[in-house]
């Protein structure tokens, strides 16, 4: 693709660098609360002036930003260290889903308030026991009249400690194949029948919880896309999770690379600095290059999101070398540190821990590997 950016998508970048220049409110506090708070505050600002959903469709509260544009935006909201929007999972896959699927009383309904962070959005899709093979999941949903009860457990749901809303796939149709069986609902959380119990991860943080649904009730309206298409919303859900986050995240490991290259430079190993040291130099430079791999992939996935108008399964690539590249780069961060890294207030040891998950979190690199091999590379399918 061509790389370079038209005269109106240079002043699209232009106006939103000096927006951010301006507005920018400083570092996030500490503590669970006031950073969510802060985030939370800083999403209505963004809304307020327009940089909210940018690529939705003007009708819907967005900007009616071509895909160029959304990639611009993610790539300048990253290297000016803007906090990221509070409520992620609304924005990135929430609405894109409603707007996809939803019916257009769905889109007047929940659409606004996920841009101004008034409703939090969380996503009940993984459980116990269906993870990476989603479509075994068990919780189950029955209709009664204009109702739906749901009883199950789900895991790992982000943010459902604060969300009003829940993308929750049940199955409806124990009978049907297992992909077809499915139906996706918008669940309200805020009812004693769903109970939320947080989990501690090894950062210290609880940013996902344990859902327990004992007959919670969701009106029929709340039904995403028609009863038993539960899969392909699902699938629509996914794909944006997995579009949205390559360009902002190959800048996020590009600020990173630069400053472990500062902390290289600055650390003495050996009574030398640690970026005159031979091995070390090797690592760095080899972080460099896998860095530009994922840029070039990012465009790639760009370039058939617009040819083809979804994203294919190339972003399961950027997804994976993502992964592997930010545990590299924060293993390398420890290695220079040496024994300070085993202080928890160090921030390289916060990152290096957080990046354990990156492997599992929207999808794990084994399942992505072999998205890649089956759908990417056409290998046979081993099952
Ligand atoms: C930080 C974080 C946030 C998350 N947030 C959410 C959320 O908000 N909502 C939500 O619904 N889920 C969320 N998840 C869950 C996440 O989607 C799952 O953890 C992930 O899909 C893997 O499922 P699992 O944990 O059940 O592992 P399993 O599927 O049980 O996998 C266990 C291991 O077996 C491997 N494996 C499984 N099947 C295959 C196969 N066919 N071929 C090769 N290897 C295989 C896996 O790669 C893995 O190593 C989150 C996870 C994390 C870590």
């Amino acid at each position: 693709m061509d790389l370079t950016l038209s005269p109106q998508e240079e002043a699209f970048r232009d106006e939103l660098r000096g927006w951010l220049d301006e507005h920018h409110p400083g570092a996030e506090p500490e503590g669970d609360e006031a950073g969510f708070e802060f985030r939370r505050s800083w999403q209505k600002t963004l809304h307020q002036a327009g940089w909210a959903g940018v690529s939705w469709p003007k009708e819907y509260g967005g900007r009616g930003a071509s895909l160029i544009e959304q990639a611009i935006y993610n790539e300048e909201v990253t290297r000016a260290k803007a906090p990221a929007a509070v409520n992620v999972l609304g924005l990135a896959m929430g609405g894109p889903t409603v707007i996809a699927h939803g019916s257009e009383e769905q889109r007047k309904r929940y659409l606004e308030p996920i841009l101004s962070a008034e409703e939090i959005w969380c996503q009940g899709f993984s459980e116990p026991e269906s993870g990476s093979d989603l479509a075994s999941l068990k919780t189950k949903a029955e209709r009664h009249g204009d109702e739906w009860v749901v009883t199950g457990q789900k895991v790992w749901t982000t943010l459902a400690h604060h969300a009003k809303w829940c993308m929750l796939v049940a199955r409806t149709d124990p009978d049907a194949p297992k992909h077809q069986g499915l139906t996706y609902f918008l669940m309200d959380m805020d009812q004693d029948a769903v109970q939320v119990r947080p989990l501690a991860q090894i950062t210290g943080e609880a940013e996902f919880n344990e859902l327990f649904l004992e007959e919670a009730r969701i009106p029929h309206a709340n039904i995403v896309g028609g009863e038993g298409n539960g899969w392909p919303v699902a699938i629509t859900t996914l794909m944006h999770e997995r579009a949205t986050l390559a360009f902002g995240l190959q800048i996020q490991v590009k600020i990173a690379l630069g400053e472990l290259m500062e902390k290289a430079r600055s650390t003495t190993v050996n009574g030398g600095s640690a970026a005159e040291d031979e091995i070390i130099r090797d690592r760095l430079a080899q972080l460099y290059i896998e860095s530009e791999v994922l840029r070039l992939n990012a465009y790639r996935g760009l370039t058939h999101t617009m040819k083809h108008g979804v994203p294919g399964p190339e972003g399961s690539l950027g997804k994976w070398q993502w992964a592997d590249v930010n545990q590299a780069l924060t293993e390398l961060a420890l290695d220079i540190a040496g024994p300070q890294a085993l202080l928890r207030s160090d921030d390289w040891t916060y990152r290096f821990l957080r990046a354990r998950a990156n492997s599992i979190e929207g999808g794990t690199t084994e399942i992505l590997k072999n998205i890649v091999a089956e759908r990417v590379l056409g290998l046979p399918r081993l099952r």
